[in-house]
């Protein structure tokens, strides 16, 4: 395998490659109670008026406008109580003239009223009420279809479905939607080094952080990890590992990815038929980093030091598994921000340096974490965003930055 003459990837020239490989998954058919957070794969067209019928938005009394006309303190007008609807009733009788219905919030108007009044309005001793203003058609009736109509398209496909989209589905009368298939992601940590976190550490050795990081991040992002654990730097083990993974939709291991003695990644993946497409990209953190095409899965090599995996996760592997699940919307948002101290990005390689945001009232303020070193994971702890820089650049305090939103509270969308 060629490690030499490859130049290196831009950022974008990667993600393009990665999604014109990634494959949709198929539709499945849930039930709305387990349907939060997953992807629509179908239109969603209403099978039904919602409301379906005219209702009161309140507790009052059902009228026909046109009787209360002139309606005032010195000439109030006196209309007969002829029956009374409370909410999952129907009224028995539809309203004559100079008569009115007593009725309850979300009960159906009878025929005839157009309008209500509510009751704090009103005076009367229950067989008659006393109007002292007149009452404006419509008042205080919501429509039948006012909120939707029969054949409105209500949701795309690719929509993430959040609660307010379930209670649309369920208004519409639909106890089940067809979702994408969640991508199950095998994720694999490698080295000689690691331990799990609950050993005690011998000579050498530190504890697997990717495994725990990349699974977060795989189910953030719509999928399911499933946990490969950990791969000693041998061929043979790398490579029953990768085996185990053929069973998910897609592979991301960290760590053996670089051009030491010890990383046999590509290697390994190559030996299994893996067509891969880089191995390096750049940007800092993060330069070696592979992907490439396992039997139609993505395959992602990520490098192995704890900052480097979280962040060419989020700029590659996230948007893939979100493509995969179906999703519309790929990319984490993106913003300008003010820096509040100078971020600095020596070097020829673009950066993607973690920084914490704050809002005042100019706006969105970043600020760097601090030592912004590959191997220093408080500084994922501490950041809410990755601000992009071009190589050999340096942004002032007050200059404006790019930054990636790492959290969504932060997304300055209106
Ligand atoms: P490598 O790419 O194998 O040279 O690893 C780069 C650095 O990341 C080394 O310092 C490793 O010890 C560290 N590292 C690799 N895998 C993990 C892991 N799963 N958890 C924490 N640190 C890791
Ligand atoms: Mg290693």
């Amino acid at each position: 395998m060629s490690r030499g003459g490859v130049s290196m990837l831009s950022v974008a020239e990667a993600l393009e490659r990665i999604l014109a490989a990634v494959p949709v998954l198929g539709a499945e058919s849930v039930a709305l109670s387990e349907a939060l957070g997953r992807i629509l794969a179908e239109p969603v067209v209403a099978a039904r008026e919602v409301p379906p019928w005219d209702n009161s938005s309140m507790d009052g009394y059902a009228v026909r406008a046109g009787d209360t006309a002139g309606a005032s303190a010195d000439r109030p007008i006196v209309l007969t109580v002829v029956g009374e609807v409370t909410a999952g009733r129907v009224p028995t009788a539809a309203l004559g003239p100079g008569q009115t219905y007593r009725i309850l919030t979300g009960a159906p108007l009878p025929d005839g009223s157009d309008a209500v009044v509510p009751q704090e309005d009103v005076s009367g001793d229950g067989r008659h009420i006393r109007l002292v203003r007149p009452v404006d058609r419509g008042a205080f009736v919501r429509r039948r279809g006012e909120d939707i109509h029969a054949g409105d398209p209500v949701l795309e496909p690719g929509t993430v479905l959040h609660p307010a989209a379930l209670g649309v589905l369920a208004t519409l009368g639909s106890p089940r939607v067809r979702v994408h298939q969640r991508p199950r992601v095998a994720v694999l940590s490698t080295g000689d080094e690691l331990v799990e976190p609950e050993m005690p550490l011998g000579p050498g050795q530190i504890a697997n952080s990717n495994t725990y990081t990349l699974a977060g991040l795989v189910t953030e992002a719509g999928g399911v990890p499933i946990n490969l654990g950990i791969a000693r730097d041998r061929p043979e083990e790398l490579e029953e590992r990768f085996r185990w993974g053929l069973s998910a939709d897609a592979l991301v291991s960290s760590a053996g990815v670089s051009v030491g003695d010890r990383d046999f990644v590509r290697d390994v993946l190559t030996r299994l038929g893996a067509e891969l497409s880089f191995w390096r990209v750049n940007m800092r953190p993060g330069k070696p980093i592979t992907f490439g095409v396992l039997r139609g899965r993505p395959v992602f090599g990520l490098p192995g030091n704890p900052v480097s995996a979280m962040v060419t996760f989020e700029l590659f592997v996230g948007p893939a598994i979100r493509r995969m699940a179906g999703a519309r919307v790929l990319h984490r948002p993106r913003a300008r921000a003010r820096a509040l101290a100078a971020i600095d990005n020596p070097g020829s390689r673009w950066g993607y340096l973690r920084v914490r945001l704050a809002r005042d009232r100019e706006g969105l303020g970043a600020r760097p974490t601090g030592e912004q070193g590959s191997g220093i994971l408080t500084s994922m702890l501490r950041a809410d965003g990755l601000a992009v820089l071009p190589p050999d650049t340096r942004v002032e305090p007050g200059e404006s930055v790019e930054v990636i939103l790492l959290r969504s509270d932060l997304d300055p969308s209106p």
